[in-house]
């Protein structure tokens, strides 16, 4: 078994379903006692998610290229960010390294393009809707991303920082995101990127009605076949 790093703690709400996840998979594959084997490296949020709203990308990514570069060091044979917005700066952690880094939004196309959606609807952060770094990469396996109106998108990035980050689950959340879905299936979406790694702990895929992938068990089942291979 290959041993992945993940860098994670963004938020480290997320980081513990990877954890779980990762552990799951790999009995469910091997059966019996084994489990990941895995190096962490948790960040304080905080510093970083001030470092998004700053839009200073470069100070971030020289951090998260720091732990990479000491995950690696420690014995890592590929890096996991576990966080979609922090792929913004995966070029810059890329270069640092010599093993592979798994990309969320390759593993996340990729599941689309499995399950037959063309015009997913992308569920986000505002970074992750708003900048090209996601959507372009999924527009280069041919799918046509949607992403919610402004009030929308505002109110989700909200949901996200303020409340799913920090450990809050509202029903108040969950119809406003449950509404965005049903919103843009009437304008054509025919499936849903759950494209912030909290979102799986707010909805249910199967609820929503049209094929769903949530971004952190696709870039976990790809970092289950890179470990395994
Ligand atoms: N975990 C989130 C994501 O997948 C949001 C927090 C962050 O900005 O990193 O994008």
């Amino acid at each position: 078994m290959r041993r992945l790093g993940l860098i994670g703690g963004m938020s480290a709400e997320s980081t513990t379903t990877y954890y779980q996840l990762l552990n799951q998979g790999v009995r469910a594959r091997l059966g019996g006692l084994h489990s990941a084997e895995l190096l962490l490296w948790s960040v304080d949020f905080a510093p970083i998610a001030q470092m998004q709203a700053a839009g200073d990308w470069d100070r971030a990514g020289a951090h998260l290229a720091r732990a990479a570069q000491a995950l690696e060091q420690a014995g890592a044979e590929a890096i996991l960010i576990c966080a979609n917005t922090m792929h913004l700066v995966a070029d810059q952690v890329t270069a640092a390294i010599s093993v592979p880094l798994i990309h969320i939004g390759d593993a996340t196309a990729r599941a689309l393009v499995g399950h037959g959606v063309k015009r997913p609807l992308l569920l986000a952060t505002r970074f992750t809707m708003e900048e090209r770094f996601y959507i372009e990469r999924l527009k280069a396996f041919g799918l046509a991303p949607m992403i919610p109106g402004e009030p929308a998108r505002e109110r989700l990035h909200a949901i996200i920082y303020d409340e799913l980050c920090q450990g809050v689950c509202d029903v108040g959340a969950r119809m406003a995101v449950m509404a965005m879905i049903e919103r843009g299936r009437t304008e054509g979406a025919d499936g849903v990127i759950f494209g912030c790694t909290e979102l799986g702990l707010l909805l249910e895929p199967g609820a929503v009605g049209v094929p769903v992938v949530d971004s952190a068990l696709a870039h976990v089942t790809a970092a289950l076949d890179f470990a395994l291979a």
